[in-house]
């Protein structure tokens, strides 16, 4: 059985094996580094816990003696060891290092808050849209992100994870929001879909959220100035601000900051482009189907 070789390595105390050219005692200072570096050459195991990470894992350092070094992760779960929620050993090519700037540049978020909801579960979906590749990231209770994907997907198309983590199914409440949202979006983009019922949260500033709350209340095919925005706010003043906010806007579509346009009708940057601000507007102006 799998866990019996976990528990002997208790006893052993440091079991004896090497991975690639790494001493324990180096593999030992990259766990204590949390050094990324490391991450591809050696996994650890923790006998305690039955769990296994990466060296850059940052889950907390467990004690000297309740750790085991791996080769793979065929080894890992060959004895008894499950992937850790943090890290996601189990995830070729996942870098969680690149996934926390990625996500943090995305949506302002603390790493450390992301890793924590990342824990807990996160899941993640591509949409192939008219206007491009579009990424969900949804946590157990609310949609995340909704951001344009790299252009490099539409070539992959594939189940492979990709930095960072393009499809990453939970079999949880996030796997079954970021499904859902994928549904609604393929419904608004065939003209079927005028509101998305799901449940948003947006990482920003009170006043961000407020003005992302405001572009709640534009209707499907209807536009507004910064401007008006801003006397929508009754801040009449802010219109540049809520400019900047509205350009931040963590979750594309879903909070309509495309329908918020120059006061000379222009079209003004959009996160994806222009073009597809362009297109998203003349759908909408076509109505329902
Ligand atoms: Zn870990």
């Amino acid at each position: 059985m799998g866990g019996t070789d976990m528990t002997s390595a208790v006893g052993s105390g440091s079991p004896r094996g090497r991975s690639g050219d790494l001493e324990d005692g180096e593999m030992w200072k990259a766990v204590k580094d949390c050094d990324a570096s490391c991450d591809g050459a050696f996994l650890y195991g923790v006998t305690t816990t039955g769990i296994y990470c990466r060296p850059s894992c940052a889950s907390k350092l467990p004690e000297r003696q309740n750790v085991v070094f791996l080769r793979t992760r065929e080894e890992a779960e060959g004895r008894g060891f499950r992937p850790c929620k943090r890290c996601r050993p189990d995830l070729d090519g996942y870098d969680p290092a690149a996934d926390y700037d990625h996500f943090h540049r995305q949506t302002g978020m603390a790493p450390a808050r992301y890793r924590q909801i990342f824990a807990a579960g996160i899941s993640r979906l591509v949409v192939d849209t008219p206007i491009g590749p579009l990424r969900i990231t949804a946590s157990s209770n609310a949609i995340m992100c909704v951001e344009q994907a790299g252009r490099e997907l539409q070539d992959a198309g594939e189940e492979a994870p990709r930095v960072p983590a393009d499809r990453l199914v939970c079999d949880d409440a996030s796997g079954e929001l970021a499904a859902k949202c994928k549904a609604e979006l393929t419904e608004y983009f065939a003209g079927r879909r005028t509101d998305f019922d799901l449940p948003l949260a947006p990482e920003g500033t009170e006043f961000q959220k407020t003005v992302w709350n405001q572009l709640g209340r534009i209707s499907y095919g209807q536009t507004r100035t910064y401007g008006e925005l801003a006397a929508m706010l009754d801040n009449p003043k802010a219109s540049r601000a809520v400019g900047m906010a509205n350009h931040r806007n963590p979750i594309l579509i879903l909070i309509p900051c495309h329908r918020v346009i120059g006061a000379d009708g222009s079209l003004t940057g959009y996160a994806a482009g222009v073009e597809a601000k362009k297109y998203l507007l003349d759908l909408e102006k076509r109505g329902v189907v």
